[in-house]
C-alpha cells in the first residue's frame, strides 16, 4: 500500500472534519475518471464491512457504551474526580458534565465510507461528500450511544444535579451554497441527533462545532476547558486519541504508546474509546508509507508497572 491509500484512508472523513487536507494520490492504480490521482479505496473495505456488517463491532461498542455507564455512576460520587487532565483543582463544587465525541462516536458515518469505495471518489470531492452527508442528517447511531446518552441525563451527582452531555466534534462550520446559516452544518448535526430518538433534544449550547469560534480549532482542548471552567468532567468517550489528550494527533505511535501509558488508570474508568478501524489520527501518524509501517514491530509495549 502506497502514501496515496494511507492518505486516503486518514483523511477521506478527516479532511473535512478535522483538518486533515485530503492529498493528491499518486499510485499507478488510478482510474481514469480520477486520473491520475487513485479513488477513494485500497484497504477501506475490510474497515468499513466490519463497521457495517458485523456482530462483533456491535458487540464490542455496546460493551464500551454499557461500562460507561457504569462508571459514570460511580465518578458522579466521586468529587474529586475530574476526566480532562487540566482540570486538576477547583472543581470539586461544579456541576457534572459528560463529554462526547460525534462521529464514529455518536454517528456512524461508515455510510458514506462505503459509498466512496463503491463509487471510487476522487480525492478533490471528498469535501463536498461529505458535506453532502451531514446535510442528509441521516447517520445512524453507534450502537450503544443512545442509551448511553438517555442514561447520563437521568443521573445525576450526590446534590442532585444532572448530567449535562456535551458533544465536542470536528464537523466543521462553513458556509453552503444555497444557504444564509454561517453554520448550517450545527442545525444537520442537532436534527440528526433528534432523529437518534434521544428523549431531551440536544441544545444547542451542548453541540460545539470546530471553528463555531476562533478558538475551537481542530485540537479539542481548547473546547474542553471551555466546558471544565463551568462543569466537572466525569467522563469522555471519543473513538480517537486526540478526544482525550492536546497533541497526540502529531506524536509518534511510541509518544502515544508512553501517552497511553501514562493514563492506564482513566482507560475504561474515565476515558471509553469506541473502535474505529476506518480511519483516524492513529493512521495519519504511521506517516504515507504504509508498506513501512507494516514491517514495523508493533507499537504496543507493558506499560511501566504493569
Ligand atoms: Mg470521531
Amino acid at each position: 500500500m502506497t502514501r496515496n491509500a494511507a492518505l486516503t484512508l486518514a483523511c477521506v472523513i478527516a479532511a473535512a472534519m478535522s483538518g486533515c487536507a485530503a492529498q493528491p494520490l499518486e499510485t499507478a492504480a488510478s482510474s481514469s475518471r480520477c486520473s491520475p490521482a487513485r479513488p477513494f479505496a485500497a484497504g477501506g473495505e475490510r474497515a468499513t464491512l466490519w463497521v457495517r456488517q458485523s456482530a462483533e463491532f456491535r458487540a464490542a461498542s455496546e460493551i464500551i457504551y454499557r461500562a460507561a455507564a457504569l462508571a459514570l455512576a460511580e465518578n458522579l460520587a466521586d468529587r474529586a474526580l475530574s476526566a480532562e487532565p487540566a482540570q486538576q483543582s477547583g472543581h470539586e463544587g461544579l456541576p457534572p458534565a459528560v463529554v462526547m465525541d460525534i462521529d464514529d462516536t455518536v454517528l456512524d458515518n461508515s455510510a458514506p465510507q462505503a459509498r466512496m469505495i463503491l463509487e471510487a471518489t476522487c480525492p478533490p470531492e471528498f469535501e463536498a461528500v461529505w458535506d453532502a452527508w451531514v446535510a442528509e442528517r441521516a447517520a445512524p447511531a453507534v450502537p450503544g450511544a443512545v442509551e448511553f446518552i438517555r442514561a447520563a441525563r437521568e443521573m445525576k451527582d450526590a446534590l442532585g444535579r444532572p448530567v449535562r452531555v456535551v458533544f465536542i466534534t470536528n464537523r466543521e462550520c462553513s458556509k453552503r451554497a444555497g444557504d444564509a446559516a454561517a453554520c448550517p452544518q450545527k442545525e444537520d448535526t442537532l436534527a440528526n441527533l433528534r432523529a437518534l430518538g434521544l428523549d431531551a433534544p440536544t441544545l444547542a449550547e451542548d453541540l460545539m462545532l470546530k471553528g463555531e469560534r476562533r478558538e475551537w480549532v481542530s485540537e479539542k482542548e481548547a473546547r474542553r476547558l471551555a466546558v471544565a471552567r463551568g462543569y466537572r468532567i466525569v467522563l469522555n468517550v471519543g473513538d480517537d486519541f486526540g478526544d482525550f489528550l492536546p497533541g497526540v494527533r502529531r506524536q509518534s505511535p511510541a509518544e502515544r504508546e508512553r501517552a497511553r501509558c501514562a493514563h492506564r488508570d482513566w482507560w475504561g474508568t474515565r476515558w471509553f474509546m469506541i473502535p474505529n478501524p476506518m480511519y483516524g489520527s492513529w493512521q495519519v501518524v504511521l506517516g504515507p508509507d504504509l508498506e513501512a509501517a507494516l514491517a514495523l514491530p508493533p507499537a504496543a509495549e507493558d506499560c511501566p508497572g504493569s
